[in-house]
């Protein structure tokens, strides 16, 4: 089969012919429909600040497709369903993942990173990764729930839990935070504020449906203000949700929370977490916590906000490329070029 493969030490894939995966028992073949490229593709292949577990390796996290093959015991899939494949890797028998809750698994990895992913014309997965969709969802769109759209989702409804009526702020608008915002608003905020320092970011959030677009980049009216300012002039949030990984205004932004608020951390950032007032976290009860990628609760919700059409996801998906552009889509979407959302390959 054709697949792009990422070598050990290059900063590109190589689109070759390579050996059809072998399918073991509890095992399902996927003919890869659409797959989305992914800021992480951008560490794993040009910056080499994420790594595979080993290599030759082929990358793609965010898939859907059609079961063409099951192993022996598969029960959930059968061949022709159309399928959400999970970014996320899991052991599939400790009590986490029993749960539901495979992002607690100690085993926990990501497709395309510990195991072969879908920048090709076929992924082999276990039968628990996959999520069976109405045939009137685009592959495109479907693609994306498995990264970009769960995990915003995860962070907002399990780690966040998000109720009716929460104003929400969302720090940082890419490829997640602005699912962060269309998410909030189908999930029944009252009011949601996006904060990013990139105009085009920001331009996205507003067309996604957030209520209040904060431009923190310093060129606008508000200058230099910090966001949690704002946030509290605005009458404050009860949710917080920081997707940029800067951590920087977070700080500042728990003077802004309402009592009983959440914040939820999902950007990786390098920067410490800092909290000068303790005081504030303790008498308001404001909880902190983080959210990694998502697990098998949010993605048959989200199936179902996408059938019942509830969320739109046709203004993510930008453009959709065939496989041997996988690379130059990774380039593009490091440099912004276009102010993309999501660009979705078609192996
Ligand atoms: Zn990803
Ligand atoms: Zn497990």
């Amino acid at each position: 089969m054709k697949a792009a493969v990422l070598e050990k030490d290059a900063r590109f894939l190589q689109i070759k012919e390579v050996e059809r995966p072998a399918l073991a028992a509890g095992m399902v073949r996927v003919k890869v429909h659409a797959c989305g490229v992914c800021g992480s593709d951008v560490h794993l292949v040009l910056h080499r600040s994420m790594h595979a577990k080993s290599y030759p390796r082929i990358p793609g996290h965010e898939s859907s497709g059609v079961v063409i093959e099951v192993g022996e015991n598969v029960t959930r899939v059968k061949p022709q369903d159309r399928v959400v494949v999970s970014a996320g890797t899991s052991c599939g028998h400790c009590a986490a993942c029993k749960a539901g809750r495979e992002n607690l698994c100690p085993e926990v990895g990501v497709l395309g990173f510990d195991s072969d992913g879908s920048f090709a014309e076929e992924v082999v997965v276990p039968e628990r990764c996959l999520f069976v969709f109405s045939s009137h969802i685009p592959f495109e769109q479907a693609a994306i729930l498995a990264d970009a759209v769960s995990t915003p989702y995860h962070a907002l409804r399990y780690a966040g839990n998000i109720k009716q009526g929460d104003t929400v702020a969302v720090f940082g608008c890419g490829g997640l935070g602005i699912h962060g915002v269309l998410l909030a608003r189908a999930l029944g905020a009252s009011r949601v504020f996006a904060l990013d320092v990139e105009a085009g970011a920001l331009s996205n959030a507003e067309k996604a449906g957030a209520n209040e677009i904060i431009d923190l980049s310093g060129k606008s009216s508000v200058g230099k203000m910090n966001a949690g300012k704002i946030l509290k002039e605005k009458g404050g949030v009860d949710l917080v949700v920081d997707f940029s990984g800067y951590y920087s205004n977070i700080e500042e932004s728990v003077r802004a929370m309402n009592p009983g608020g959440r914040m939820v951390m999902v950007g990786l950032g390098r920067n410490p977490l800092k909290f000068a007032i303790p005081a504030t976290l303790i008498f308001k009860m404001i909880s902190v916590c983080g959210s990694y990628g998502s697990d098998s609760r949010a993605l048959p919700e989200l199936i179902d906000l996408l059938e019942k059409g509830k969320i739109n996801l046709a203004p993510s998906i930008t453009s959709t490329h065939p496989l041997e552009e996988a690379q130059e889509c990774i380039e593009k979407l490091e440099n912004r070029k276009g102010n993309p959302i999501r660009f979705v390959i078609r192996p």
